[in-house]
Parts: C-alpha cells; structure tokens; sequence
C-alpha cells in the first residue's frame, strides 16, 4: 500500500508501507515495524536511523530549502545506489527494493 505524506515544505512524499500499514524504509526496503507513526515528514525532523542502511531519514534525506528538481525519489535513489554498491550489488536486496518500493535498480554497467 502507498502512504501518502507532506513535509514541512510543502513535498507531497509517497511512501510505501505493507498491509499492515507498517512503513518500508524508502532507500532500502527495510520494514519498520516499530514505526506507526512515521513518516517523519508531516513535523520538522524525525531523525531515526534505518537499522539496515543507516540513513537518517528526515534529514540525511531531505534538501532544505526544497529543490523541486530534486524531489524524494531521486534523492532516495542516490542514497539507494551508494548503499547497494556498500553491498556489492547483492540480488536479494535488489529484489527487496524492487518488489517493495516499486523501483527500478538499475546497477552499474562496467563494459
Ligand atoms: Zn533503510
């Protein structure tokens, strides 16, 4: 399911949550299950830490004044390709991304 939320600067974020309405983390997949009331970005700053790839999210995340031609998919995308390559590109977490984000990985072509 998609979770739909606005931050402090007007971005309207889509998240993307299981059917529990749990959140997945937006760079990684990762499932906060702890997390009912994130997102972080209807207040100032949330400033937790993913446990699986360390983004601070509400602030590692965001570009502050809001850049509308950087909008949250594209940065989370950067900060997903940084941590994808931390991990050698590992298919299991690609396929994580992909079945729970609903992005494309595109990986690094090395010809
Ligand atoms: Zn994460």
């Amino acid at each position: 399911m998609e979770r739909v939320a606005e931050d402090v600067f007007g971005e309207r974020i889509v998240f993307h949550a299981d059917e529990d309405g749990n959140y997945y983390c937006p760079v990684c997949g990762l499932l906060w299950e702890s997390t009912a009331d994130w997102p972080p970005y209807s207040f100032a700053l949330n400033l937790e830490h993913c446990l699986d790839c360390s983004t601070h999210i509400g602030n590692e995340d965001i570009e502050i004044p809001f850049n509308p031609n950087n909008p949250a998919p594209e940065r989370w995308a950067r900060l997903r390709r940084a941590w994808l390559e931390k991990h050698g590109w590992d298919p299991v977490l690609i396929a994580r991304v992909e079945q729970r984000l609903r992005v494309r990985v595109d990986m690094p072509s090395d010809n």
